[in-house]
């Protein structure tokens, strides 16, 4: 029986190694890179349900295959839920994974809670139709970046149950947690169980 195969509108390859890893080659998944397609999908929307609704919804009328996107934030209470769909770009214009952590500890000074969490949604397009899920990870912001694994905020975040960061685990070890491994999981039960009737 052949793998069947899904788009997934990401340039990160991180999230594809990530996600791949949860769906342990029940899925073939094909990034952008993979399909050819090199674009740069727009995230204008001040939620992450509407930026994964349009990177999947861009990409699907592009190729027409079935496809799924994810947009994922980190939400500190204490921030008010910043930066959140903001994550990426958060320290501005020439923001990187670097910069956009040095802003937020700076903003999180003197702050005793530090709660936060990351939440993911996916959305995917299939035969034509939407469908979303959602992954949250609850922990806290640390006082200073620990470890180099992972991407984004990774170093500075420590989940629940844990007593290292992301940036300290291996990808198994953040998958136990993991926001991304959530949402996946919902993916990976909804494709199963899809009889084209959802
Ligand atoms: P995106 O818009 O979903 O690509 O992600 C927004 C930003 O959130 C990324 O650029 C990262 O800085 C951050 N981010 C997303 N997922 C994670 C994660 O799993 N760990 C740490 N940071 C993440």
């Amino acid at each position: 029986m052949t793998t069947p195969s899904i788009i997934f509108a990401t340039n990160n390859q991180h999230k594809a190694d990530e996600i791949r890893q949860v769906l342990k080659g029940r899925f073939d998944i094909i990034t952008l890179k993979d399909a050819g397609i090199n674009i740069d999908i727009p995230e204008p929307y001040d939620t992450l349900e509407e930026n994964a609704s349009e990177k999947a919804t861009v990409i699907h009328s592009l190729t027409g295959s079935n496809c799924f996107s994810e947009d994922t934030g980190l939400e500190v209470s204490a921030l008010n839920g910043e930066p959140g769909v903001k994550s990426a770009r958060y320290a501005g214009e020439d923001a990187n994974f670097d910069n956009n952590i040095q802003k937020l500890l700076l903003n999180m000074k003197g702050i005793t809670n530090r709660e936060a969490q990351f939440r993911t949604v996916i959305s995917l397009i299939l035969e034509g139709k939407e469908y979303q899920f959602e992954g949250i990870c609850k922990g806290h912001i640390t006082e200073q970046e620990k470890g180099t694994n992972g991407f984004g905020y990774d170093p500075v975040f420590i989940p629940e149950g844990s007593l290292i960061t992301f940036g300290e685990m291996n990808m198994e070890g953040k998958a136990t947690f993991s926001h991304r491994k959530k949402a996946t999981q919902k993916l990976i039960s909804f494709l199963n169980s899809y009889n084209g009737k959802n």
